[in-house]
């Protein structure tokens, strides 16, 4: 079959790799119907994760029609067709029973490698490098997905895939991250997010559905902007605009009660607002390379205020506002999304029209040989490149 591989930092290669087969009884084989590039296989792209080995099967956003089932799953049969999240999970063990797909115990072959990075194992992920399972992803014809009877979920015939496929990551995500901030109708928020990439888009759609009053979104791409502005955020410009004393300023001198970081190690352009604020408050902090984003977030939140953070980081980033984030009381909320949570609820939005996930779709192919092209599109922001879906 078909399959985007990553061959070395930098470089992702269409090539033709073998077939996978069932190799446990709650396996099963889809025929991939469509599958994404996802923010965080930039991360990949950019070398950023350890532990890619050449030729590694990439994605983690995908969906499509049961081939093959293994004797010991009764949950699907042949001709089912599902969206598989991209978080493997077992669904049996503490981490899964309370709830915490993402953190499950058991579906890491690698969680000793994890463990001694990470300090505990965490859970398998599709197409996402040797430390989190090594497990081959979705950008393919085909794939093989372990605990098919406990994480995919079943799409009734009639609705298009371009609707459900995010589903798999990115709604989940962008709602998980909405869902952290505590938002009510009552409590009638104000949630900035930093990033307008998919998650941040997903975000600001997932805020409204939760009731929040105002969202305040920052990037710097004009087409992602108005994305933003199109599903009722107020924009802001970071490249044009002072971002910490814009906030201030739209909240009423205190600042948005949760902040967002859907941006990730690999957010870019200089604060000097940050620089300068990061300096008369911690002398130690005089420079602030990566994580940008992070650290505007950290200042930009209200005290006491809540700090989502979808944003993947791979290890070590810094310096750190830490001492901010500390003596202003925030609430920190982070990590991989527990996908398997959102996944009937979700669905249940899109199915009664609350929400169309499709309309950030930008480029679409039929052939994974367009892929190479089409990440670096992605990843530049180029050709007013917004999400990639592939229909191999
Ligand atoms: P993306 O790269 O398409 O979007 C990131 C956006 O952030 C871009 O539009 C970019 O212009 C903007 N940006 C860069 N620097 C910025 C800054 N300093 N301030 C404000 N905006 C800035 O990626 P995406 O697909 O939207 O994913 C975003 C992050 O979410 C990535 O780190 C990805 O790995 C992560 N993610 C996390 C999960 C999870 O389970 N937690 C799931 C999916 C994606
Ligand atoms: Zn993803
Ligand atoms: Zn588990």
């Amino acid at each position: 079959m078909k399959a985007l591989t990553w061959q070395k930092k930098g470089k992702i290669t269409c090539k033709s790799v073998p077939d996978p087969k069932i190799e446990d009884g709650r396996d099963v084989i889809i025929k991939v119907t469509s599958c994404a590039i996802c923010g965080s296989d930039l991360h990949l792209l950019g070398g950023f994760m350890p532990t890619m080995q050449c030729g590694d099967v990439l994605g983690h956003e995908t969906m499509g029609e049961v081939v093959d089932v293994g004797r010991d799953n009764t949950k699907l049969k042949v001709g089912d067709r599902i969206v598989v999240p991209f978080t493997i999970s077992c669904g049996e063990c503490r981490q899964c029973r309370w709830g915490n797909w993402s953190c499950c115990e058991r579906t890491n072959p690698n969680g000793k490698m994890q463990a001694e990075t990470f300090g505990y194992p965490l859970a398998g992920l599709f197409g996402f490098s040797h430390i989190t399972g090594g497990y081959a992803g979705g950008q393919a014809e085909y794939l093989r997905v372990p605990y098919a009877d406990v994480g995919p979920i079943k799409i009734p015939d009639g609705i298009e895939d371009e609707k459900v496929l995010f589903l798999s990551d990115i709604f989940p995500t962008g709602y998980q991250a909405a869902e952290y901030c505590e938002i009510t109708p009552e409590a009638e928020k104000t949630i900035a997010i930093f990033g307008c990439g998919p998650v941040g888009l997903m975000a600001i759609r997932s805020c409204f559905l939760l009731g929040a009053k105002r969202v305040i979104a920052i990037d710097t791409v004009p087409e992602r902007l108005a994305m933003a502005r199109a599903s009722g955020a107020e924009t802001i410009d970071f490249q044009a605009q002072p971002i910490q004393e814009t906030l201030i300023e739209m909240t009423g001198g205190l600042g948005p009660d949760a902040v967002i970081e859907a941006v990730g190690m690999e957010s870019h352009g200089a604060d000097t607002q940050a620089q300068k604020i990061s300096s008369a408050i911690m002398s130690a902090v005089t420079t602030l390379e990566r994580p940008f984003a992070l650290n505007q977030a950290i200042l930009a939140c209200r005290p006491g205020g809540i700090l989502s953070m979808p944003g993947v980081y791979a290890g070590p980033a810094g310096p750190i506002m830490v001492g901010v984030l500390m003596n202003k009381g925030l609430t920190l909320r982070t990590g991989q999304t527990h996908v398997q949570r959102y996944l009937e609820p979700l669905l249940g939005k899109i199915m009664n029209g609350d929400i169309d996930p499709s309309t950030i779709i930008s480029h679409r192919s039929a052939n994974l040989e367009d892929g190479p092209a089409l990440y670096e599109k992605f990843r530049d922001k180029s050709d007013h490149c917004t999400k990639v879906v592939f229909h191999p």
